[in-house]
């Protein structure tokens, strides 16, 4: 069994939704690191059991919970369940979301919607349904919603996306200014390229539409960011573990980008 890495965590539960693979994993995972109990929201249930694998193996508690983000129904039982299994949230990362590349005059009225479910309804819902238990519970809770880069500089085909992660944003910012009496803090995190099974399809779309092979497209995407490369999921992580924390109790409405530099190139 891996040792924790730190202990800013110990004593929490923090849900992570997207947590069975990419980012949600590597926060997931890192969380528990820091000593947290996690629960895990996604439409992956098994692909969500190797995460909780990985968690039960740094010595952390984990619970699976398939769920779809969209569906305000599910999203409450798996709260109920969250809390059944390991008691009282104080942390939510709202990871879950899709992209797909296409550009505006290609997109349908479904697929706009779709982005906007997953990543803005799903955002909402799992907040709200959150924030009513943390205040129920008297919890001075933390809650973190993974946005993007696409909000402020978004790539071609990326319209519906970028528009959708906007939304992340602001909400937020709301989000954080009406929780605040109660203690709960809330803010996002801009990731800039990760890698992760989202980055490969998304080069695969954009291969399939350009001259370019995945490869170019890849060298292209590691130039726009300054540091040279793209990240790694548990990068992202170490962020959340910052904002969850006592370390972060005095950060609220903020966005921030963790991006190789990617918005200042
Ligand atoms: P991914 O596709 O690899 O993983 C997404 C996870 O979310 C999967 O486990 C999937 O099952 C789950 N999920 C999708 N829809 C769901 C739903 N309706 N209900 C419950 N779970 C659902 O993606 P990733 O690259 O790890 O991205 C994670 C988050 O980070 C997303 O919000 C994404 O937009 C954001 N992001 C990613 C990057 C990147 O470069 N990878 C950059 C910026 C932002």
């Amino acid at each position: 069994m891996s040792e924790p890495v730190d202990t800013r965590l110990s004593g929490r539960h923090v849900v992570v939704t997207g947590g069975a693979r990419g980012i949600g994993r590597g926060i997931a995972t890192r969380c528990a690191r820091s000593g947290a109990d996690v629960s895990i929201f996604d439409l992956r249930p098994s692909v969500a059991e190797e995460t909780a694998a990985e968690i039960r193996d740094i010595g952390g508690a984990a619970s699976v919970h398939e769920v779809d983000v969209t569906d305000a129904d599910a999203v409450e039982d798996a709260v109920a369940a969250a809390e059944s299994a390991l008691g009282p949230i104080d942390g939510l990362v709202n990871n879950a979301g899709v992209q797909q590349s296409i550009s505006i005059l290609e997109t349908t009225e479904d697929e706009w919607d779709r982005h906007f479910d997953v990543n803005a309804k799903g955002t909402f819902l799992v907040s709200k349904r959150v924030a009513e238990r943390m205040i129920e519970t008297k919890t001075r809770g933390s809650i973190v919603n993974v946005a993007s880069v696409g909000a402020d500089r978004p790539f071609r085909g990326q319209g519906a996306y970028g528009a959708s992660k906007a939304a992340v944003v602001t909400f937020t910012t709301v989000l954080a200014k009406e929780l605040a009496d109660h203690g709960i803090t809330a803010n996002s995190i801009k990731p800039g390229t990760i890698d992760t099974p989202m980055v490969q399809q998304w080069l695969e779309e954009r291969a399939a539409e350009s001259d370019a092979t995945e490869d170019e497209l890849l060298a292209e995407t590691i130039d726009e960011h300054v540091l040279d490369r793209i990240g790694k999921p548990e990068e992202i992580g170490h962020a959340a573990v910052w904002l969850l924390s006592a370390e972060g109790e005095w950060v609220t409405g903020e966005s921030i980008a963790v991006d190789g530099g990617y918005l200042k190139g």
